[in-house]
């Protein structure tokens, strides 16, 4: 007799709930699509404990007809493809056929659904099987309850985390959902507590503020493009506020939210330098392109996608949000930081992504007047100070110290109550070894080498960077200017790194190059791999203006420099470029050449605490200005904040 029989359908789907289920989040996720695939324009959640207790969906979409209901709890039995050339041109979120039988193999289920037309249906399920089924209200919509998850397979049970943990999957989930459905309304609640509230109007920015608050909200910016084959939408917040997490940039295609790491490079490459190192941006990127140049039949959770023409995608992605900041006045504006006052409503609430520090920093409380530009610890200790606000109490604490991944939110109404929100803080590296200033450069650039003196002033750019009128210095470190908008404060060094970076880069790149004969001829000696490597960029370096003759098996002789090398330091130059290609001998030329600019920006020649003459920081400042990316350093840093004439005056209570 043979051993193999067929499982029958309850333990089948349960087997497969394995798959599609694994926590509360995926149920939400499930349900949701199910009501956007239903043309849903509103979609209310509403969990309780975590969604352990129970997952109640409510959306307006076209409803189930009587004879699909049960139907819909079969396996593989799906209304969105009926033949295989349908997998190639998917639409919908839903295809598979396997959410509904797998959710109720594991629960209890609730399913109220009507398409307006006629009496509604309702039915309830128990771990799979159909115990009830009737006639409803005709309301059209699909209300869809689900109770006592995983009550029959205590092991998946077990592996929960807390209801915090399960929650903040839920909001996450919610959120990626109301940034890919501008246009749908979302509602989530938490045992009756609002956390989301979107308002369906199609404007991505009032859902950046629902999930992030108004002031990330208002910073951040727009921009869209389009290539024969794509056409793309977004918003990218200033790199004023910054993360350090990646799971902030969302993509989306066609409405389906996708990991993919190529396009999330381009999002990067995009806001280049203007990050500071390890912080990620927030942003959300809609793609829209053919669905037959991409095939989401990947993966059961659907997160991968292939993508035909990554590169022009990427590519695009990269101009678009590159001209983007290009447009963009980049200043961080200083605030006066009243503690955060709680909304009128009681929509604060918890948001479960940024890891905050593992113990609290109470000797920073007393701070109140934070500027954008802060550390890592401040804008943790905001977080930690609007916990307490809320009265949360030890258990929340547990959560802080077990570092549990989350940050706090701001859930935003409609209204304009909202104006008050968190301030969300930028980090500010601490100086490293290139952090002092060069007491060198600014008299070389103003005396011969200027490299942008004859070029005509960018109308562009005077528009980014406003004209400023110095002030003073202090600590021989920053420059103090104004103008009729307020007082800015300019870090010198970064100023001046950001200028000669420019420079370097202009310079780096240019294939003619006026070289000087050295006195003595350099001799440089390298492992037999570093040889080759070296021979192998030989036109590249004779392209720099280096001419590398072989000498001996492993030394090479140089002769010459191009004369824009920084003078007396010629031969560390050249040993840094060296040291550069073999570090990077696998990037592009025009990654290295940007490695080298910015190397060569932050050279040795730097020394901290330099006084500037009155002309030299006029120059300085009108370098700046001319400078195509005058506000962060090559590192991403700020090189300059503005305070404004009346946030001072709010500061020193001249108005209220
Ligand atoms: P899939 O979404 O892959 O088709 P599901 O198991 O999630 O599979 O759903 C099965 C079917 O039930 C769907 O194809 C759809 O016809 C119907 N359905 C599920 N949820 C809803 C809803 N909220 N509104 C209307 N129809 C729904
Ligand atoms: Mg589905």
């Amino acid at each position: 007799m043979g051993k193999i029989i067929k499982l029958d359908e309850p333990l089948a789907n349960k087997i497969a709930a394995g798959e599609v289920v694994e926590r509360p989040a995926s149920i939400v996720k499930e349900l949701v699509e199910n009501s956007l695939d239903a043309g849903a324009t509103q979609v209310q959640v509403d969990v309780e404990e975590g969604g352990l207790n129970k997952i109640k969906i409510t959306d307006n979409g076209h409803g189930i007809a009587p004879d699909d209901c049960r139907i819909a709890f079969e396996r593989h039995a799906t209304s969105k493809i009926s033949e295989e050339s349908d997998l190639f041109h998917i639409r919908t979120l839903g295809f598979r056929g396997e959410a509904l039988p797998s959710i109720a193999s594991v629960s209890h289920i609730e399913l109220k659904t009507g398409t307006g037309d006629g009496p509604g249906s309702y039915l309830i399920l128990q771990g799979g099987h159909v115990i009830q089924q009737g006639h409803s209200d005709s309301r059209r919509g699909t209300e869809i309850t689900v109770r006592n998850l995983f009550y029959n397979t205590p092991a998946r049970l077990k592996h929960l985390k807390t209801i915090h943990t399960e929650l903040g999957n839920i909001t996450d989930i919610m959120n990626k959902l109301a940034l890919a459905h501008p246009d749908v309304r979302f509602q989530l609640t938490h045992n009756n507590k609002m956390l989301l509230n979107t308002n369906g109007r199609n404007d991505l920015t009032q859902v950046i503020a629902a999930i992030y608050g108004m002031q990330t909200a208002k910073l951040s910016l727009p921009f869209s493009g389009e290539s024969l084959d794509f056409k793309i939408h977004g918003r990218v917040v200033k790199p004023e506020i910054t993360r350090a997490g990646r799971q902030y940039v969302y993509i989306l295609i066609n409405g389906r939210y996708i990991k993919n790491y190529p396009i999330f490079n381009a999002i990067i490459n995009g806001c280049h330098t203007l990050l500071p190192i390890g912080r990620y941006p927030i942003a959300v990127i809609h793609i829209e392109m053919d669905p037959t140049l991409i095939d989401v039949n990947v993966h059961p959770a659907k997160l991968e996608a292939r993508i035909s023409k990554e590169k022009e995608l990427c590519g695009l992605i990269e101009k678009t949000i590159r001209e983007t900041f290009h447009k963009e006045r980049l200043i961080p504006s200083v605030k006066k930081n009243d503690k955060p006052k709680r909304p009128k409503s009681d929509q604060q609430t918890l948001d479960f992504s940024e890891p905050p520090l593992p113990q609290r920093q109470p000797e920073k409380r007393a701070e109140k007047i934070n500027s954008h530009v802060e550390t890592d610890n401040a804008s943790n200790l905001e977080y930690n100070q609007t916990f307490d606000n809320n009265n949360h109490t030890d258990d929340n604490d547990k959560l802080v110290r077990a570092q549990e991944p989350r940050q706090y939110q701001e859930v935003i109404r409609e209204s304009e109550s909202i104006t008050e929100t968190i301030e969300q803080n930028n980090d500010l590296p601490t100086p490293d070894s290139h952090g002092d200033f060069n007491n060198d450069v600014i008299e070389e650039y103003t005396a011969h080498e200027d490299p942008l003196a004859d070029s005509e002033p960018d109308s562009h750019n005077k528009r980014r960077m406003p004209k400023l009128y110095p002030i003073g210095q202090m600590h021989g470190t920053y420059i103090f200017a104004q103008n009729e908008e307020g007082l800015y404060i300019i870090d010198q060094h970064a100023a001046q790194e950001r200028i000669k970076y420019e420079f370097f880069r202009e310079k780096v790149g240019q294939t003619e190059h006026e070289v000087q004969e050295c006195l003595v001829p350099i001799t440089f000696e390298f492992t037999a791999k570093e040889y080759t490597i070296i021979e192998e960029y030989h036109d590249y370096l004779k392209q720099l203006g280096l001419d590398f003759e072989p000498f001996g098996q492993h030394s090479f002789i140089v002769r010459a420099h191009p004369t824009w090398f920084p003078k007396g330091q010629e031969k560390e130059t050249i040993e840094d470029i060296v040291h550069q290609l073999l570090e990077n001998s696998h990037v592009s030329i025009k990654k290295l050449r940007e490695k080298l600019a910015i190397m060569m920006s932050c050279k040795k020649s730097i020394k901290a605490n330099h006084y500037l003459r009155d002309d030299e920081i006029e120059a300085l400042l009108e370098q700046l200005r001319l400078a195509e990316d005058p506000f962060t350093c090559p590192h991403g840093r700020p090189v300059i904040i503005h305070f404004s004439t009346y946030e001072m005056e709010k500061l020193f209570k001249r108005v209220m």
